[in-house]
């Protein structure tokens, strides 16, 4: 009986660590997933989500404005 109960806590242990460590795994994976990339305008300098800039020569702008004006040297 007492290697069965020896048992019984190991398995409890091993199933509150894998818990424990699944829980904590998680909240850093959603951050990640929710966060878009971000770059900067490269002509005022403003963050945005990639996804919403304007891409102009490789370069990011926060609009088509901003894209006209950073082309101009
Ligand atoms: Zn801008």
């Amino acid at each position: 009986m007492g290697l069965f109960r020896t048992l019984l806590v190991l398995a409890g242990v091993w199933l509150a660590l894998r818990l424990f460590s699944r829980a904590r795994g998680a909240p850093k994976k959603d951050r990640d997933a929710v966060l878009p990339d971000m770059v900067r305008c490269e002509h005022c300098g403003l963050y945005l989500a990639a996804h919403e800039a304007t891409r102009a020569g490789g370069r990011y702008f926060c609009s088509p404005e901003h894209a006209e004006a950073g082309r101009i040297p």
